[in-house]
């Protein structure tokens, strides 16, 4: 199957994820595409392929004889699209030797130029966009299309040395679940790829360390009109410990490898109060630093008010991959070595958040991210080039062969 054909028909598949569930995956629509995920890999002669009770579907292209010894390496993508718009009835536009301009989605929606500038990249090449009323789904089944179509090329090209080559297609990864229950070891593999970036040339091995932070105010309330040296305003004192945390470290002014405290939640009443941020930096030192000042102010309002008054708890959330994929360098250097050989320039540039991948590498699985060639994920404006797929889908196949020199 060509790859324009397998993409359009997983976006026609509903997949949306769900962060109100309690159920794994989130939503029963998701093990679908799982389920037809792993019917495809059985047809393609892959191997070991099995979906498990969470949705996990996994398989094998089995190495070419004589490479058996050969590193292990894995491909991943989530099959799951985000919650922030919805995935069904998508009804993708093909937009052949596009002409750089404005893209007309519906008659009440224009992708302009000028609000996405870099459209004119595109100019000439083959465009897959939205009617303007749902999301695309390029994030993540672009991914999804170029492991499939790249494994189906791998399969029937036995003159391309390979090692063993493992894939994983996983739920919910949009919820910030999607490797909950993934097992590294039945997974079996010695470094792996997310394919599940944007821009032609996006690789991606450093995202950030992340925690969040919930200060809980005890006041005391008194009446109004009594309450002279003796009221504490929990509110006030929640605007308090907001005030002393950096204002310009703030999700909206900083940008590139700069770390900041992003308030997420404020509430109460003059008796108690509660606020939480989250608190992000790529550098593991300052991410340290951002949380032990967090906790210096509560310690200085404790002094202030009384102990007692302010409790934070901090929690770890997940940590910069980097650390875990640096000491192997080897992984870096081929996907940079199999994009270049597919006539893509690497694009290195670090996430500012976090990804399946960096959970992975943290437990025992190096895990990168490839780029897909889908852009603006997430809204009625994603679209994806057909031309970046396929290159992305070279890239893996490049990949296969390179680990196997
Ligand atoms: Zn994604």
């Amino acid at each position: 199957m060509e790859l324009l054909e397998r993409f359009l028909k997983y976006v026609g598949f509903d997949t949306q994820s769900d962060e109100n569930s309690t159920t794994f995956p989130s939503t029963e629509k998701q093990k679908v595409l799982l389920a037809c995920l792993a019917e495809e890999m059985k047809a393609l002669g892959l191997q070991e392929v099995e979906m498990d009770r969470y949705g996990y579907v996994m398989g094998t292209i089995p190495a070419t004889p004589g490479y058996e010894d050969r590193p292990v390496i894995g491909f991943i993508s989530h099959v799951d699209t985000s919650p922030d718009m919805s995935g069904k009835d998508v009804k993708p536009q093909i937009i052949e030797h596009y002409d750089g301009g404005d893209i007309r989605l519906n008659d009440a929606v224009t992708m302009t130029v000028a609000e996405f500038p870099e459209l004119p990249l595109f100019k000439g090449q083959t465009l897959i966009a939205t009617d303007g009323t749902t999301l695309l789904g390029a994030d993540d089944k672009a991914g999804v299309a170029e492991i499939m179509t790249a494994a189906e090329y791998l399969m029937s090209h036995p003159e391309v040395k390979h090692g063993k080559i493992r894939i994983g297609f996983t739920p919910d990864e949009e919820i910030g679940r999607g490797v909950d229950y993934f097992d590294v070891t039945r997974f079996g593999a010695q470094y792996a790829y997310t394919v599940d970036g944007g821009y032609e040339g996006e690789l991606e091995y450093e995202n950030f360390n992340a925690a969040s932070a919930r200060f809980e105010v005890q006041g005391k309330n008194i009446h109004p009109g009594s309450a002279k040296d003796k009221m504490l305003n929990a509110l006030q004192v929640v605007c308090e410990i907001n005030a002393m945390l950096p204002p310009v470290q703030r999700p909206e002014h900083t940008e590139g490898y700069e770390g900041f405290y992003h308030l997420v939640g404020i509430g109460g009443s003059v008796e108690a109060a509660e606020s939480s941020y989250i608190i992000r930096d790529h550098d593991r030192a300052k991410f340290e630093r951002k949380k032990a000042f967090a906790q210096e102010v509560a310690d200085f309002l404790n002094r202030k008010y009384g102990e007692g008054t302010v409790k934070l708890t901090l929690k770890d959330q997940y940590y910069n991959m980097r650390e875990m994929v640096e000491p192997h360098p080897q992984v870096i250097a081929k996907a940079e070595q199999a994009m270049r050989m597919a006539g893509v320039e690497p694009l290195v540039k670090p996430i500012r958040g976090g990804t399946d991948g960096s959970r992975l590498s943290y437990m025992g699985l190096p895990c990168p991210n490839l780029f897909t060639g889908g852009m603006n994920f997430h809204g009625k404006y994603e679209y994806a080039s057909l031309d970046t797929m396929k290159k992305a889908m070279q890239t893996i196949i490049n990949l296969a062969g390179l680990w196997a020199e």
